[in-house]
């Protein structure tokens, strides 16, 4: 049956509320799993059940007895499907026909049932016997020239004691290439926090919305992208705290919000005004409004006012007279031109800065993603420590983080950039030899692939192929790979890039329950508070063949590690051993794991910058130097705009629930366009007219996505917003923050063509 045509129209409803309810609802039922997806949901995010897939929002302090938002539901109704993707299936669809399938096709498939390998005379994928595949994967891995022709990717949804495996087995085989998803959304936090506090996570807790006296949020869809932060916003409203939502495209839940579950609410149709103010800021432009901001205090201070925490200043920072003579030398035109911002709106935003003797920063990739993100962090650091808002209560820096345990992961060893203590550690525990050069990001991990460098690619999770930039240069490199591995719960275009050998293995997922020899077995999530919580399934799998990701990492390293002396079979028996060998590694941060894990509510990870200690170089917090205005290079071309690339409503990651994106006014197609009424008449465009946009890039390639449909939407002059992964295509893989290799995806310098 063809898909409906394409509706667009305004959303005339509040985010959240029976908009929520009935996508919830409708999800379940769509998986046929409303009985079974409706009791797992009681125990989602509950002590004793399971963690959420979806993105990295903590808990509240008190629970609610449904503790689950839209996406977390919709999350759960595609892992608790009915829909299976068995060896009939894959009978019956060649690889070349599934290409041409469209993601959301291929996400309503279901669950993947057993491993497949990858038959190029049919060009289908075969059954494959656990054995064999991991004969396979050894037989690659060990024919390698050098271990750094091999890449480890991780997705954001990694366990803890899956991801810490996963680096004792990548560091034992001799190399630290590990790309990993959060290279490709908050690698900037991680890189460009450090040298500013010493830390690389978020300096806030939940109780800190309680107290708070004013929010700003940099750059981050809240209503879509982690919906529960919803209902701190919504209290912190009702107590009349300011919250300053700063973005090139407005977003239906900072204008109104109903809370699903507030009753009241529901039953009256009445909602909340979340934002007292929508900053409607050029992409990149937050680098100038953050000076602007400086800039005004400063003036206020040297006028007499007690507009600096000049105490936490003295005692706590250092560097502050460098930062004072660059924002000097800023002219108030420029950042005005630079922000896309009016000095009035600027004093206004800085007066509810100034007044709030208490301020929590929130940001997503909006302030990431940029050629200059890592440095944009520090200077948003700048600004939160000229009024000591860093280490007291209400107060701190929060990267809303995106997937489940991204967070963890790093904390757990995944990093391609680990230092020598680090490596001192796995050689210490451990006995091997820890490779000593620093490894591959997905941005390296990619460049080595084009430049035929890499053989063997091996994906815990995620769907690399599709997040990646440089979609057509990268699917054609991977096509030229030995091998490649995509361990996963449902079917994805992953799997369809494939090397010359390849092979699906189905997992259980987070929502089930894991079985060894040692009876039902444990996880641990870090959330974005840097709180540890266990999470264990409760549902069945979808097939006995499916494998808990610990003993297919253990697998593959009985596999590929010839001599190796590490206790594999022991680790995938019982969980508990793997948690001792981390509180050995990290035993700074995670010693007695295992005592600690049997709090129900979990327990935090130390953030030193909560009690104003600073393990940075000075020891002390650093006011921190970014020349410019710029977070990203300049481009002179009177036709350039600078594309931001989004996520909608039904999507979660490169994860399609949907062709709809109800919020913004769009339903049944994901080619569109938001483009500001100006912008497009002064291209002489009508509204859903059909256009290409063509990168602005000097390396030789072109790079040019054609049937979009443009759509008149208020976001910023100059800036235009579509979808990823479609317009991935458009992002050179070369276009990145210099300092953590993240892609530049809110400001791809683009202009329209036929
Ligand atoms: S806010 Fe995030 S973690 Fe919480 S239920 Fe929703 S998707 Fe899951």
């Amino acid at each position: 049956m063809p898909p409906d045509k394409p509706r667009y129209r305004t959303y005339a409803h509040p985010a959240g509320g029976w908009g929520a309810a009935g996508a919830t609802a409708r999800a379940l039922m769509q998986q046929s799993a409303l009985t079974k997806g409706s009791r797992a949901l009681l125990s989602m995010n509950q002590p004793g059940g399971f963690k959420c897939p979806s993105c990295a929002f903590p808990d509240p302090c008190k629970r609610q007895t449904l503790e689950f938002c839209e996406q977390g539901a919709k999350a759960l109704a595609f892992e608790a499907t009915k829909q299976r993707v068995t060896r009939a299936f894959f009978a019956q669809h060649s690889v070349t026909a599934l290409r041409a399938q469209t993601d959301h096709w291929l996400e309503m498939q279901g669950r993947l049932t057993e491993p497949m390998r990858y038959d190029a005379a049919t060009d289908h994928y075969v059954p494959i016997s656990w054995d064999d595949a991991f004969a396979l994967i050894g037989r690659h891995l060990r024919g390698l020239d050098t271990p750094h022709q091999a890449e480890f990717y991780t997705s954001g949804r990694t366990p803890n004691e899956v991801a810490f495996l996963w680096s004792v087995m990548v560091r034992e085989f001799g190399t630290n290439n590990f790309p990993d998803c959060s290279n490709m959304c908050h690698e900037p936090t991680s890189r460009g926090l450090p040298p500013s506090i010493g830390i690389g996570k978020g300096t806030c807790r939940m109780e800190d919305f309680d107290s708070t006296e004013a929010i700003f949020i940099f750059g981050q869809n809240t209503g879509s992208n982690s919906p529960r932060m919803m209902t701190n916003l919504t209290e912190a409203r009702r107590r009349g705290i300011p919250i300053i939502a700063i973005n090139p495209m407005p977003e239906r839940a900072m204008e109104q919000y109903t809370g699903p579950q507030d009753l009241v609410q529901m039953a009256t149709f009445r909602h909340d005004v979340i934002a007292s103010e929508f900053v409607r800021v050029r992409a990149g432009g937050d680098l100038a409004l953050i000076k602007g901001m400086m800039k005004a205090i400063f003036e206020r201070a040297s006028a007499g006012e007690d507009a600096l925490d000049q105490a936490f200043i003295d005692q706590h920072t250092v560097g502050i007279d460098a930062v004072r003579a660059d924002i000097s030398a800023q002219d108030w035109a420029e950042i005005v031109a630079h922000s896309g911002v009016t000095e009035d709106q600027i004093r206004r935003i800085t007066d509810v800065y100034v007044r709030s003797n208490a301020t929590m920063a929130c940001f997503g990739m909006g302030l990431t993603q940029h050629q200059r993100g890592s440095q944009l962090l520090q200077q948003l650091c700048n600004l939160l420590f000229l009024r000591g808002n860093i280490g007291k209560p209400g107060a701190g820096i929060v990267p809303v983080r995106g997937h489940s345990n991204v967070q963890g992961d790093r904390t757990c060893g995944i990093n391609d950039r680990p230092t020598p203590e680090l490596l001192d550690a796995y050689q210490r525990v451990f006995g091997f030899d820890a490779p000593r050069e620093d490894g591959h990001n997905v941005q390296k991990a990619v460049e080595a692939m084009y430049a035929g460098q890499a053989r063997v690619f091996i994906g815990m999770g995620g769907n690399f192929a599709r997040a990646v930039p440089d979609t057509d240069r990268t699917y054609a490199a991977m096509g030229k790979l030995d091998l490649t591995v995509g361990i996963n719960t449902k079917l994805n275009r992953g799997h369809l890039i494939h090397g010359r050998e390849a092979l699906i293995l189905p997992v259980i997922a987070r929502s089930e329950v894991i079985r060894t020899a040692k009876g039902p077995q444990t996880l641990t999530i870090e959330d974005m508070i840097a709180k540890v919580t266990a999470s264990r399934g409760v549902l069945e799998p979808p097939s006995d063949d499916c494998m808990a990701e610990v003993e297919i990492v253990c697998r593959i390293a009985m596999a590929a590690l010839s001599e190796t002396r590490t206790t594999w079979a022991a680790f995938a028996a019982d969980y508990d051993l793997i948690r001792d060998k981390i509180a050995e590694v990290f035993s700074d941060i995670y010693v007695g794991f295992n005592d600690r894990l049997k709090a129900p509510e979990g327990f935090y990870l130390d953030v030193p910058p909560r009690r104003r200690e600073f393990h940075t170089d000075s020891g002390k917090a650093n006011f921190l130097v970014l020349d410019g205005l710029h977070a990203d290079d300049p481009v002179d071309d009177p036709g350039m705009l600078r594309l931001l690339t989004v996520r909608s409503q039904d999507q979660f990651n490169t994860t399609i629930y949907s062709d709809n994106d109800r919020y913004r006014g769009v339903w049944g197609n994901r080619m569109v366009l938001f483009m500001n009424p100006e912008d497009r008449s002064a291209r002489g465009l009508r509204n859903e007219q059909v256009i290409g946009l063509e990168t602005i890039y000097d390396d030789g390639f072109t790079r040019r996505v054609t049937g979009l449909t443009v759509l008149d939407y208020p976001l910023t002059k100059g800036c235009v917003a579509g979808y990823y992964p479609e317009l991935n295509s458009l992002i050179p893989n070369g276009y990145h923050d210099g300092i953590s290799g993240t892609l530049a995806g809110k400001s791809i310098p683009v202009r329209v063509v036929p």
